[in-house]
């Protein structure tokens, strides 16, 4: 049973989801990818239902209204209203133990984001990078580039690329009692050369749990998952990669790819099309903040928490 009190948290929660998917129809509020046939192997979510937050509360709380305590729950979303004509292109940024010794024994050259930088500040197309903590050691550079440009937005993709829930593809898992610090360390780690980083949260691999919600809640963050997988890592095709993005983009996506060169090659050349096809589509890219119009998108920053 819950307490009165945390009930009324998670109401709270049910409200900010709300908010972020009040004109989005009833089963896509929170849109939990369920598809995995159609995730790419580095990817991908888990089988796990989203919090049952949405629809139990889906209550017509006025959100202008709303100051939320701090949520019992993390709060997750995998797309914005589906009424606006636009789409968020979010590029996550992977490092990791392994990644690092590819790099320094030479047997990956680079796993740089310049080549996609690029082509967005080039046709002028905001995006949303998904940033681990090592990828910004690694690249402080490249992170300063993205921070200058405010087409841009930076958000979190966890310290080291660890899982936040098992199963999750192989990935080394966070000890449940190391999670929320394990952020909060990548949040330090981005503000670095991101001080305006957003308090947007991508699991590793898509992979979480309730526990996991929970225990990242006090850091005040949002969760986001996608709708669309663009399906480039390791992907030597960039028509496969164009046409997976676009085929199901509709209004309100969050469209996910990957920025790190040497597990995505081919991301920087499908770009042009897929950009092209979007607006062929009639959807204009947009960062993640408007795209969710989320309360939390007026937040500089999540709350400081000491761990
Ligand atoms: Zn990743």
């Amino acid at each position: 049973m819950m307490s009165g009190r945390l009930l009324a948290a998670v109401a709270v929660v049910g409200a900010v989801v709300l908010a972020i998917g009040d004109q989005v129809s009833g089963g896509e509020r929170l849109g939990v990818v369920g598809k995995q046939g159609e995730l790419s192997p580095e990817e991908t979510t888990t089988s796990s239902p989203p919090p049952t937050t949405a629809r139990t509360f889906a209550a017509p709380v006025p959100t202008t209204t709303v100051a939320p305590p701090p949520p019992a729950i993390t709060p997750v979303v995998s797309n914005g209203p589906r009424t606006r004509p636009l789409v968020a292109l979010t590029f996550d940024s992977d490092m990791n133990e392994a990644m690092l010794r590819s790099l320094n024994s030479h047997r990956v050259a680079s796993y740089d984001a310049t080549p996609v930088v690029d082509v967005l500040q080039e046709m002028k197309v905001p995006a949303t990078f998904f940033l681990t903590g090592m990828w910004v050691e690694r690249y402080p550079e490249t992170a300063a580039r993205i921070a200058a440009d405010p087409m841009f937005e930076a958000a979190n993709h966890s310290y080291s690329h660890r899982s936040f829930a098992q199963p999750c593809y192989g990935l080394p898992a966070v000890p449940p009692g190391e999670m929320a610090a394990d952020v909060q360390r990548a949040f330090d780690a981005i503000r670095v050369k991101v001080p305006q980083v957003k308090p947007y949260f991508r699991f590793p691999g898509g992979c979480y749990n309730e526990a996991a919600l929970r225990a990242l809640a006090p850091l005040g963050i949002t969760g986001i998952q996608w709708d669309v997988v663009g399906g480039d890592p390791f992907n030597q095709s960039p028509d496969s990669i164009v046409q997976a993005s676009l085929a199901k983009a509709q209004p309100g996506s969050i469209i996910v790819l990957h920025s790190t060169f040497g597990t995505a090659p081919m991301t920087a050349k499908a770009l042009p099309r897929i950009i092209a096809g979007l607006k062929a589509k009639g959807l204009t890219p947009v960062t993640l903040s408007e795209l969710l119009n989320h309360p939390a998108a007026a937040k500089p920053n999540p709350p400081h928490a000491e761990f």
